[in-house]
């Protein structure tokens, strides 16, 4: 069979998806016993499975399809570009429009001193990218001791072995032999999780004091780096306290390594700016870009640079890195579609004057349900706790996630994709979505979150652990 044509019935879509293809982050048996949702379509903030049934996607597929889909003109842009050069590489002295014009757009776009790019095709290889890159500056500079990367307990940062690595993800590090050396992770600043007793701003100092401490146990002799979300996404929409990039951006300068921001999720529009950097403080040497940049339409990654820094990697001889698909033209040329439309149909100021201040209004509604708890937002991503007992922030005393595994079902069932996080429930829909669109979403929502929690004490679920 070379195509499956205008389809096959959805139980045998799951037969061979269950014979043959090999899912991310999944238990393959468990999945082919129960048969996966198959997609078929997509338009706007809608999606269509193969039985017909619609979705509202609060996650914008994997926190990507900033614009919505179906547009048109990126299609246009990618059918252009392949008829007119659809492959050429970036080593060996060659260039080409595409990626020169997309640096070029995004130097534009970056914070003040960032002029420079290196492409990747996904945000795990602009992670590795980094690794590599922080590395080769500080050997460059004189300091080839300055190697370890200091990152964060429960951070993603992508799913190769650097990017895993400097994610800090348990389950993750259990399996294949990670992290790779000269990683090392400090605590979260999660205060609805973690601060217990004390005040969330001065649970943001003492989070971000651990670099400080983490960096002096170490020696500033041996660390490259810091690396960061802006506001954690995976690990389930946790938004730190004011006080922690301010702090995290005094002991940097102060020790002398450099910070990354991992802004896979947070760029593009995501917190109402082209990059959440900004807005937060936090004023780094080196972001790092995916998912948004295309809209998902296109697979591109890639590390906007600071001059200081490109300029010594610029001139320390050959970098021995890079990707056959690094700036790919197609993938270049339907970002650079998707960024026209950010800017001009206004998207960032549809996100700040509209979509998140009606996402924030709606969102911290569902806070009233009894088992809600940290219902809270930033620009158009949002999370919230389910929790037995609000008072004492309590978890649930059956297994990490198992009600949020229950409240992810009821939503599908209910037409909605919100997805889990343990107990936590997080959005990151389309920046796009009308405000009508955002009703529906809460109201489905709190459908699911009413049915989850019938089922929970049905279950024998609903007790504090
Ligand atoms: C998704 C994500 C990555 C990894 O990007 P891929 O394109 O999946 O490799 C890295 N960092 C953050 C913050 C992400 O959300």
């Amino acid at each position: 069979m070379t195509q499956i044509a205008n389809h096959l019935p959805t139980a045998e879509l799951q037969a061979l998806d269950a014979a043959h293809h090999m899912h991310p982050f999944t238990h393959g048996d468990a999945l082919a016993e129960k048969g996966a949702r198959i997609i078929t379509r997509a338009r706007g903030a809608v999606l269509t499975d193969s039985d017909g049934k619609e979705y509202l996607d609060g996650m914008a597929g994997l926190w990507c399809v900033n614009i919505g889909y179906g547009r048109d003109e990126l299609a246009e842009a990618a059918a252009r570009q392949m008829r007119e050069l659809p492959y050429y590489n970036t080593f060996f002295q060659t260039s080409h429009v595409p990626a020169i014009a997309l640096a070029a757009r995004l130097a534009e776009l970056a914070p003040e001193g960032m002029n420079h790019v290196f492409f990747a095709g996904s945000g795990s290889e602009a992670n590795d990218t980094n690794i590599r890159m922080v590395r080769h500056y500080w050997a460059a500079m004189g300091k080839p001791g300055k190697t370890v990367i200091v990152a964060r307990h429960n951070a993603y940062h992508g799913s190769t072995m650097g990017g895993a690595s400097l994610g800090g993800m348990s389950a993750m590090h259990a399996q294949g032999g990670l992290p790779i050396p000269d990683v090392v992770h400090i605590g979260q600043p999660f205060w609805y999780g973690e601060g217990g007793d004390m005040d969330p701003q001065e649970f943001g100092i003492m989070r971000a004091r651990e670099l400080e401490t983490k960096i002096d146990e170490l020696g500033a002799g041996r660390v490259a780096a810091f690396i960061a979300e802006p506001i954690q996404g995976a690990g389930g929409v946790i938004i730190p306290p004011e006080s922690y990039w301010p702090e995290i951006r005094r002991i940097c300068d102060e020790r002398g390594i450099l910070l990354i921001a991992d802004e896979v999720i947070c760029g593009f529009g995501r917190t109402g700016d082209w990059f959440a950097s900004t807005a937060l403080g936090i004023r780094p040497d080196i972001i790092t870009i995916a998912k948004g940049v295309t809209s998902g339409y296109q697979p591109l990654g890639g590390s906007i640079v600071r001059d200081s820094v490109a300029r010594v990697v610029n001139a320390a001889g050959e970098f021995n890195h890079g990707y056959t698909y690094s700036a790919h033209p197609v993938a270049a040329a339907v970002a650079l579609e998707n960024l026209r439309i950010i800017d001009e149909e206004g998207v960032l100021a549809h996100v700040r004057d509209v979509a998140a201040p009606h996402l924030a209004d709606r969102w911290a509604g569902l806070g009233a349900h009894p088992m809600v708890d940290d219902a809270r937002s930033y620009g158009m991503l949002a999370g919230l706790q389910l929790t037995p007992d609000k008072a004492a922030r309590a978890p649930f005393a059956a297994e990490a996630g198992a009600v949020g595994l229950i409240c992810r079902e009821r939503c599908f069932e209910n037409g909605l994709v919100m997805r889990h996080v343990g107990d936590r429930m997080i959005v990151s829909p389309p920046l796009i979505m009308s405000p009508a669109e955002i009703d529906t979403l809460a109201d489905r929502a709190w459908t699911a979150i009413e049915e989850t929690c019938s089922i929970a004490r049905e279950r024998g679920l609903f007790s504090a652990a």
